[in-house]
């Protein structure tokens, strides 16, 4: 099974935590993004169980929310006790906009302006990660005006690699993001940072990819971190007390994605830390960590309908829905693997190969290649599996397509949590 949030009813109908696809489409019109909160809270409990079992609770579990950002996801991800990450001044307005404690936010991202430094000092975030040289100077600039101190943690490549698509590989030092270790500039802006008055430096924080099987690399990468930290110690005096993990889990997309329960990252991640600090005498650092796609991927489906089915003899047969890559661009990105299923015939076998096609002007416009479904007629309602995370937050007005709906599913009851874009909506900022 690929998410625990799919199921059928009695009508032979799809359903995602427990509602009826056929009847989602009807009520809310499609392309639809569905959410199942079960699974999303679910999720969040067991990050934060994790790190109390494996962790003696020594840790905080941040939703990276760029995975999925809108108000009612920050308010699930706060009622469940989890911090947030954010990337920008909008993300950062979202959650404050709801009532997030700033607190437990943290601010990443390479390239923050001047602007949402200051936003973020002026909101209290908890604790924003550097990034660059130049940022540094940015925040203890803007600090010392404001007239307070800033909580930071940098940003290190731990030159871990890792076994994913190269453009969510961000560990190994030819990165955008962070400082790298090998050559040197890790400790010196760690050195310059402590220097710093307006500046408080707590940490260090990785984050070394996305869709991730392996435990492996996030223990190097843990161990790699805290030896730095015991350097940082070795050269400044001074004992930083928090390291954080970043995110990147895999999901299970397809059927031969073998997504680990993260109890077992955890477990060996934390391992690995304690054997480390034993060895290098290094007290046992607070973690962070920042699952997104894993928190919310499995339990979102997006659902189409089928408008139009064209064979093309003896080359392929193309699907075409009624959204594509304005609202999913991950297959025209990075070639994603999905799961296809036809919601009103979901008993039936997948006796089909198809090709689903978006609707814009863009030959590369396809959710999916070659791949089997039961077989779809003008009309059906097509559902694509594992889109909770990266689709309704990298969706796109291109060819002025409305962006979707998205409905949140409990036991079966739905209620909407963001509207569907009208044309008004489309043209609201042209002058
Ligand atoms: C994207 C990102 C995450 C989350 O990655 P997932 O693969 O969605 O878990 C966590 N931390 C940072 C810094 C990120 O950029």
């Amino acid at each position: 099974m690929i998410s625990e949030s799919i199921g059928v009813n009695a009508l032979g109908n799809m359903t995602v935590g427990g509602a009826d696809c056929v009847a989602l489409a009807k009520q809310y019109a499609t392309p639809l993004y569905v959410f199942d909160e079960a699974l999303i809270r679910k999720n969040c409990r067991e990050f934060k169980a994790s790190i109390d079992e494996y962790y003696s609770g020594n840790g905080m579990v941040m939703y990276a929310s760029k995975a999925f950002s809108c108000k009612e996801m920050y308010r699930i991800v706060g009622s469940e006790g989890l911090g947030c990450d954010v990337v920008s001044g909008g993300e950062l307005y979202t959650a404050l906009s709801v009532g997030f404690n700033p607190e437990n936010i943290m601010f990443h991202g390479n390239n923050k302006t001047p602007e949402e430094l200051e936003y973020a000092l002026k909101s209290g975030v908890g604790r924003i990660i550097v990034d660059n040289s130049t940022e540094l100077v940015n925040i203890e600039k803007i600090a010392t005006e404001l007239n307070l101190k800033a909580n930071i943690m940098l940003r290190i490549k731990p030159g871990v690699d890792c076994h994913t698509h190269d453009y969510i590989r961000t560990g190994q030092i030819d990165s955008k993001f962070g400082f790298a270790l090998e050559n040197g500039e890790a400790m010196e802006i760690a050195l310059k940072a402590a220097e710093c008055k307006s500046i408080n430096l707590l940490g260090f924080d990785c984050h070394i990819g996305s869709q991730i099987f392996e435990t492996e690399p996030f223990c190097d990468a843990a161990v790699i971190m805290l030896s730095f930290m015991n350097d940082f110690r070795a050269k400044s005096g001074i004992t930083v007390s928090e390291l954080d993990l970043g995110g990147g889990f895999g999901v299970k997309y397809v059927e031969t994605d073998g997504a680990l329960p993260f109890k077992v990252f955890m477990e060996k991640v934390s391992k690995a830390l304690k054997e480390a600090s034993e060895r290098l005498n290094f007290p046992i650092p607070k973690i962070y960590i920042e699952p997104g796609r894993s928190i919310v991927g499995e339990a979102g489906v997006t659902l189409y309908t089928v408008g139009a089915v064209k064979t093309i003899k003896d080359v392929r047969t193309y699907v075409a829905i009624d959204g594509g890559m304005a609202d999913n661009p991950r297959y025209a990105l990075y070639q994603a693997e999905y799961d296809i299923e036809i919601a009103n015939k979901y008993t039936e076998p997948k006796s089909f190969i198809g090709t689903v096609a978006g609707k814009c002007c863009e030959s590369g416009d396809l959710i999916q290649e070659n791949a089997p479904m039961q077989p779809p007629q003008v009309g059906d309602i097509m559902a694509v599996l594992t889109t909770g995370a990266y689709n309704y937050s990298m969706a796109s007005n291109y060819n002025r397509l409305c962006r979707p709906a998205a409905v949140m599913v409990n036991n079966g009851e739905s209620r909407l949590i963001i509207k569907r874009e009208t044309f008004e909506d489309l043209i609201k900022n042209d002058i």
